[in-house]
């Protein structure tokens, strides 16, 4: 029977009172299945998607560890390592990090793309014990011999398959081959396609396999909706659909960075609060507009799948796909934006002719057919085509997540 309290795994009592400060009164099943696992020291193979509470699965066990044994010395080497695809996701795990440790006296910080290396190295001579960053800057901070890890006990891989997606596969190798082979390695993703799979059988020891499908699938949660719609009259949809929903944030998907300036440009001329992120944005403007939504300042943010994936904003009540995503794993992700924590949501995806291809791979994807109607409200029925004639990489009907088009390696994705 899996641990029920935070207390049951002889957590400190600092750390126990800032999980009774945040609300965590329970652990999720992926906490429970990993955080005894992970305490003991073992490698883990986690097959899990964000939602479940997996940040907290694979922090809190290094911050307890970690924490044992807190070196007398003042300049501390790093001892723990984590690794995520965007910069946005490893800002959201550094700022968990931070919000476990106030009365821990482990220091952390974060080396991700597109802030000065100047800060980041001041940071990193100071010493650290946990190091959160993404692959490209932790290469070139290695290859300046900035970053040390000889002492790394514990390396934690998050979002594995969007890295690989993203073309991250040979600098997270080389990283691995980097560090100490006597170590603790954390491997979580959200689908396990084979190049994952070969990674963990030639780095992770014997791992324990914890994969947590969850109970009720997030798409199934979320009502799906369909508007039969000719492309130039989407904006004008959304302008509906943001007075139906008034008093909701809204999340618009656009399928690229351009698309997505241009719906936060009409929005913002009329007046209402809009931000955009994609991967042209510097990182600070992407922090701005994502702490804005998140205070809820911003009333809508237009993203592009890759700036998106993984993001937590608790209450976004409508996704609207602006653009149907090419790939349709990429549909879960988007949709799963919304109806976070078990709330509901609506996601409600504006499809012209050209995109019924697309919408039909969304629907034999996850084995459902979604309501349609014509901008009236009106039903309406599509004709659906047998296949969009993309290629669906990755695809897992079961676990309802991960996949996506490969990139270039280097590429900030879109
Ligand atoms: P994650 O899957 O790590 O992105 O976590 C999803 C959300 O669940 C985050 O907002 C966490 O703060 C929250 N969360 C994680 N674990 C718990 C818990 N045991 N109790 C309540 N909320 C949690």
């Amino acid at each position: 029977m899996p641990p029920l309290t935070f207390d049951m795994f002889g957590f400190s009592q600092p750390i126990l009172s800032c999980l009774a400060a945040l609300n965590y009164s329970e652990p999720t099943p992926i906490q429970s299945k990993a955080i005894p696992a992970a305490l003991e020291g073992r490698d883990i193979v986690g097959l899990a998607q964000t939602g479940t509470g997996k940040t907290a699965a694979f922090t809190l066990p290094t911050i307890a560890r970690l924490a044992e044994d807190i070196p007398k010395t003042k300049k501390r080497k790093i001892r723990a390592l984590i690794v995520s695809p965007t910069r946005e996701l490893a800002a959201q795990i550094h700022d968990t990090v931070k919000r476990f440790t106030p009365k821990v006296p482990l220091r952390s910080t974060i080396i991700v793309g597109g802030v000065s290396y100047h800060k980041q190295k001041h940071a990193l001579q100071h010493g650290v014990d946990i190091l959160v960053g993404t692959p490209g800057r932790l290469i070139d901070m290695i290859d300046q011999g900035v970053v040390d890890l000889s002492e790394v006990e514990t390396v934690i891989l998050d979002e594995a398959d969007q890295m690989l997606d993203i073309g991250f596969l040979p600098a997270i190798t080389s990283i691995l081959e980097l560090l100490p082979k006597e170590r603790q390695t954390m491997l979580f993703s959200a689908t396990m396609p084979k190049e994952i799979r070969k990674l963990t059988n030639n780095h992770l020891t014997n791992p324990v396999e914890i994969s947590v499908i969850p109970e009720k699938r997030t798409a199934d949660r979320i009502e799906q909706k369909v508007i039969s719609i000719g492309q130039k009259a989407k904006m004008e949809a959304i302008s509906d659909l943001l007075l139906e929903y008034e008093g909701e944030q809204i999340i618009v998907f656009t399928r690229t960075k351009h698309g997505a300036d241009k719906v936060q440009k009409r929005l913002s001329v009329s007046d209402i609060r809009a931000a955009a992120i994609h991967g042209n944005k510097s990182h600070n403007q992407r922090e701005r507009a994502l702490n804005s939504f998140r205070r809820g300042n911003t009333r809508v943010l237009v993203a592009t799948d890759i700036a998106a994936r993984g993001i937590d904003v608790p209450g976004v009540g409508l996704v609207v796909n602006y653009d149907m995503p090419e790939v349709a794993e990429s549909y879960v992700h988007r949709i799963g934006r919304t109806a976070r924590a078990g709330e509901s949501g609506v996601a409600i995806s504006l499809v012209s002719t050209e995109e019924l291809g697309l919408l039909g791979d969304v629907q034999r994807m996850l084995n459902i057919s979604i309501p349609a109607t014509d901008t009236n409200g009106e039903p309406v029925e599509l004709e659906i085509p047998r296949s969009s004639g993309k290629k669906q990489p990755f695809r897992r009907r079961k676990s309802g997540g991960g996949g996506g088009q490969r990139r270039p390696r280097g590429s900030d994705g879109n």
